[in-house]
């Protein structure tokens, strides 16, 4: 069949069904992401280096003649026709991401220089998936997009915190120098069904301990807080940012304002799974924020997006992931 000629996407929106790159797609949020746009129609090309990612989880949709799978290195350019790019492609979980710092750097920095300049070229539409750790450990509480954040430059957090700092500059200075159509979305703790089990977060942690039986590490006293967003709501706000008017450039900030300590989550976690296991008290690791909390007033104005799942009722299905997924 003769393609259609395609309206480029900075002129006007464009038609659907879009063709969509997703880099990072067989991650945490990018598999939902790729489930989600298939669902809507879209033709979705995913890219992963499965770095700390899982084939896996998408190895449902390999057989959809509407997805593909590419395995690639962002830090690497790519040629690839697309209308609408999200570029999730980064380790996020602080395990990760201290794994090979130099490296994550370079995937937030050459990544997105690579994908900015494939969207330049294409004139498509592109969303990066930044981050609440652009905050550091905020002094300002909640987070609005206005504040500039308290990071640490030289940590063990800033070869991720900085790299999406420095993400988001790429991001700006290629709209205000190119005038290329950029959305920033900063992402605050989310959490799933296709989490791994071993990437160290805490929600992954407490339910994996609380399955085994094991003792539950809490980091420090556990009264450092999270607001914890699930992963269906994120999915929403990801897709209502990237399809929004060509204006709303962002930073927007995507979360569930809803704070807990790490404490409260660990008894909540207990009682979903009947867990009994005992609290045992870790060091904190240096630079963890003591405080999180995203103020969501831009999204809900902008977007009309806000979360609906609350903590216990998203603990649930991904209680029972982590069951299934550990049995088998
Ligand atoms: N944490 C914990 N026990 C764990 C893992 C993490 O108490 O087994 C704490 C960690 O110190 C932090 C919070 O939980 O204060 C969230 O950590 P996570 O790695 O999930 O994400 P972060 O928000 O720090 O990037």
């Amino acid at each position: 069949m003769d393609e259609q000629p395609r309206q480029p996407p900075s002129a006007a929106p464009a038609r659907r069904p879009f063709r969509v790159l997703v880099t990072g797609g067989a991650g945490f949020i990018g598999s939902h992401l790729c489930r989600r746009l298939l669902a809507q129609g879209h033709e979705v090309l995913a890219v992963d280096n499965f770095y700390s990612s899982a084939r896996s989880n998408v190895l449902d949709l390999l057989g959809e003649p509407r997805f593909e799978l590419i395995r690639h290195d962002v830090t690497f350019p790519l040629y690839v026709e697309t209308d609408q790019i999200y570029h999730l492609a980064c380790p996020a979980s602080p395990v990760f991401y201290q794994r090979d710092p130099v490296q994550t750097t370079k995937t937030c920095v050459h990544g997105s220089i690579n994908m900015l300049g494939l969207a330049k070229r294409l004139g498509a539409r592109i969303l990066l998936t930044s981050t609440s750790e652009v905050y550091g450990d905020p002094v300002v509480h909640p987070q609005s997009e206005s504040y500039w954040g308290n990071v640490n430059p030289i940590g063990i957090r800033s070869c991720y915190d900085e790299g999406k700092r420095c993400a988001e500059t790429l991001f700006f200075d290629y709209y205000r120098q190119h005038r290329l159509p950029i959305k920033v979305a900063r992402i605050f703790n989310t959490y799933g069904p296709n989490m791994l089990p071993n990437d160290g977060r805490v929600v992954s942690s407490f339910i994996v301990q609380a399955l085994a039986g094991e003792p539950l590490t809490v980091y420090g006293d556990g009264t450092q807080t999270r607001s914890f967003c699930y992963i269906d709501d994120m999915v929403d706000g990801l897709i209502a940012l990237m399809n929004s008017a060509p204006e709303v450039t962002g930073p927007i900030n995507l979360g569930n304002p809803a704070e807990f300590t790490m404490l409260e989550l660990a008894r909540k976690v207990l009682a979903i799974t009947g867990g009994h296991s005992p609290i045992e008290y870790r060091p904190l690791p240096s630079d963890d924020p003591a405080r999180r909390r995203p103020d969501i007033s831009r999204a809900v104005e902008v977007l009309g997006w806000k979360p609906a799942v609350e903590l216990d009722d998203g603990l649930r299905p991904t209680v029972e992931y982590f069951r299934r997924h550990l049995a088998g």
